[in-house]
This record gives C-alpha cells, sequence and structure tokens, in this order.
C-alpha cells in the first residue's frame, strides 16, 4: 500500500477567512475570473465578501455566473472564452461542487487549446491558471481535489478530469455560507461526503493517511447525520461547521483514494434520472456495504464503528430516513447504467469481491437481474458486474 500523500492546497477557515487572509490573493496575479451559479454567490454573502476582499488588495475581476447545476463541456468552453479575453491571472470558483469543479476545467481551457477528448488526457501543455476555491455547501470537497467532474454527452455520463496541476491554490472555508442553505441540498451534500468517506476508505488506491483521515471524518459525521434526521429544523451554526469540515476532510480522502462503483453508478442516475449526486450515491451506497460486506468484513466494520452503528441495517436506516421516497427505475434501465458505468475508470478502484462470492449459488443470488452475466464473462465482468447489477436492482427503485 502506498505511503505516499501530497495536498498542496493551502486552507483557510473560520468566519471572515477570505476578509482576514486576503492578502494571499495578491500572490496570485492582479486580475481573476470569478466562477459561480447563478445565485450561490449571492444568497449566500460569499460574493460580496470575495470582491471585497479583492478590492482591497487591488485586484480587478470579471464576474462568470452562468454555470449551471452538473455543467458540461460548453458551459466551461464559454467561461474559458472570457477568461482569454479579459486576460485573467486566475480563477475563483464559488458555490457547490459544479462552479467549483467548472472553475478547474475553465483555468485549463484558458491556457490550452483541446478538443473534448484531449480536455480529459493530462498533463496539459500549458499550467492551467490558479484555482481558488470557495465552497457555499459542505459535501462535494472540491476545494481540496486536483478533480473537476464533468458532464460527457459522448459517454452519456460525467468524465472525471483530474491532475495534480488543479488542486487549488488556496481553499476558503467559512460555513456561514451554508447557512441558509434549503434541507433538501444539505441532507444530498451531507450524503455525498458520506460515500465520499464510505467509499475512501475502502478504495483500491486507499493509503494508512486516507484511512485516517477517513475513521475521522466518519466520527465528526455520523453524529451529525443523525442530528440531521432527528432535527428538520435548520442546522445549527455548530452542525453547520462541523458538516464543513467533514466535507473537506472527505475531499483530502477522495484526493487521495478515488471513488469506486458507487459513484460510478452514481453518475448514471444523475445524467439520465436527473437525481442530485449525493442522493444518487446514497442510493446505492447501503446495498454496496451489504454486498462488500462478505470480503471485507473488518473494514465494513471500521466504517460502522466510526460512524457509532450496530450493523448495516442501523446504516441503512439512517440513510433511507434521509432520502425519503424513493425514485422508481426500471429493469432496462438498470440494465443500461450497469453497462455505462462498468467503463468507468472507477470501477477498477472498487475492492474486489472474491472469486466466487458466497451469495452466488444462495437462493439470494437469485435476486440478481438476469442479466448478471455468467462467470465466462472475463474475469473483470464477471466479477463487478453482478455487483453493478445488485447496487442497483436493490435500491428499491424498480
Ligand atoms: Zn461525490
Amino acid at each position: 500500500m502506498s505511503q505516499a500523500f501530497y495536498l498542496p492546497t493551502r486552507v483557510f477557515g473560520g468566519a471572515d477567512c477570505l476578509k482576514t487572509h486576503a492578502a494571499f490573493f495578491r500572490t496570485l496575479g492582479t486580475k481573476a475570473l470569478v466562477v459561480t451559479g447563478r445565485r450561490s454567490a449571492v444568497a449566500t454573502g460569499a460574493g460580496a465578501d470575495l470582491a471585497s476582499a479583492l478590492e482591497t488588495q487591488g485586484i480587478d475581476y470579471e464576474l462568470f455566473d452562468q454555470v449551471p447545476p452538473n455543467p458540461g463541456i460548453t458551459e466551461v468552453r464559454e467561461a474559458a472564452a472570457v477568461a482569454r479575453a479579459e486576460d485573467v491571472d486566475f480563477v475563483v470558483g464559488i458555490g457547490g461542487g459544479s462552479p467549483l469543479d467548472a472553475a478547474k476545467a475553465i483555468a485549463v481551457l484558458a491556457t490550452n487549446d483541446l478538443d473534448d477528448q484531449a480536455l480529459f488526457v493530462p498533463p496539459f501543455a500549458k499550467l492551467p491558471l490558479p484555482i481558488v476555491a470557495i465552497p457555499t455547501t459542505a459535501g462535494t470537497g472540491s476545494e481540496v481535489t486536483p478533480y473537476a467532474i464533468l458532464t460527457n454527452d459522448r459517454i452519456q455520463s460525467k468524465s472525471n478530469l483530474g491532475h495534480e496541476t488543479l488542486f487549488p491554490r488556496a481553499a476558503f472555508l467559512d460555513a456561514r455560507y451554508t447557512y441558509g442553505l434549503p434541507r433538501h441540498v444539505t441532507v444530498n451534500t451531507a450524503l455525498d461526503q458520506l460515500s465520499h468517506l464510505v467509499e475512501g476508505y475502502l478504495a483500491v488506491r486507499g493509503t494508512p493517511f486516507s484511512s485516517e483521515l477517513a475513521l475521522q471524518g466518519l466520527r465528526s459525521l455520523g453524529p451529525a447525520l443523525r442530528a440531521l434526521a432527528i432535527n428538520q429544523e435548520q442546522p445549527s451554526p455548530a452542525l453547520r461547521e462541523t458538516l464543513l469540515l467533514s466535507s473537506t476532510t472527505a475531499g483530502m480522502v477522495i484526493t487521495h483514494t478515488g471513488t469506486t462503483a458507487v459513484h460510478a453508478l452514481g453518475y448514471g442516475l444523475t445524467y439520465f434520472k436527473d437525481i442530485d449526486h449525493g442522493r444518487a450515491n446514497a442510493l446505492l451506497l447501503p446495498e454496496s456495504l451489504v454486498f462488500l460486506q462478505p470480503a471485507h468484513g473488518d473494514k465494513v466494520r471500521d466504517i460502522l464503528d466510526a460512524l457509532d452503528m450496530r450493523n448495516l441495517q442501523d446504516f441503512r436506516s439512517l440513510v433511507d430516513s434521509l432520502l425519503g421516497p424513493k425514485e422508481t427505475l426500471t429493469e432496462a434501465e438498470m440494465r443500461q447504467f450497469a453497462a455505462i458505468a462498468i467503463q468507468a475508470r472507477n470501477m477498477a478502484n472498487t475492492p474486489r469481491y472474491p472469486p466466487r462470492p458466497t451469495w452466488w449459488n444462495s437462493t439470494e443470488g437469485a435476486s440478481l437481474p438476469r442479466d448478471a452475466p455468467p462467470r465466462s464473462d472475463g474475469a473483470r465482468m464477471s466479477i463487478l458486474r453482478p455487483g453493478v447489477a445488485r447496487c442497483l436492482s436493490t435500491t428499491k427503485m424498480i
């Protein structure tokens, strides 16, 4: 197991951290492109705080506030054209995962001429512009990762643009920007970070450092999720602070581990069914643990212990209570999403199942969809595909 750990993002945290550390922006240049969604920068106050921080440092900026949820290549090209035309020195992303990830792709396209396929094949000929991330949700962790996840129509899913030159130079964590989030956003983003911590702990690429971080993140997140499930009111400032901290911790984890089958499958639910990213993962997460438990019982036990849970039923109950009523999915859709997900790079990062899982010949196995392949499908398919089908088939969406 690799013991490498590299995370070059400078993290500033606490109330008013943009104001306190405004001088940092001077190290990046004299003109910025501020990238955000249609509302988040204004509604949270982060946009105004950034504007005054830049002004105090004599830094000019252009605003691109047209990043949609789940942005695609077209939108980032549009913003990159603005970055070039205005000759900016750096890019600041404000928002949830969509604007932060868009900011990274924009930073690449501002300095590199790349077609839609080459964009996802780093390294790049020229260094991307420096990136600064200001999260206004607590879930993506993008502020400390070198990943930009973009909707990619060519593969009918999302593609991961990842390279070490995409680490933000700085992340500003001010939990006040998350105070006004609607409940469904708070819940979905909290479930996304749960997924990052659980998948990161189980991932093939896990390291001793990422595992420690994942368990610590789960210890913080467990009580926070229970509080969210019990209390329908707006979370307290202290709870918001906890959620933002554990979200960034989860980002540090997936920086080193990547994600696994749950995210690969979740992208299909988002692309085809417009299910929010965190929610899509959470629909798949409990069953993925049930599936992995026979082969990776010790690790699943560690996850449950860190969350202070007795068993997987406790895990499922908590996730289900946060999800509420679930979506419907036909068997044909399930087959289609599984076939796409199986091609994703993060499938190989999913821990392997034993060659002959204990449920293979059991009556439980009979509940698998009929298209579960025979073992002669080739090693990779025979190991992974039943898992994909099983994860999807048991989200109770049929
Ligand atoms: Zn995620």
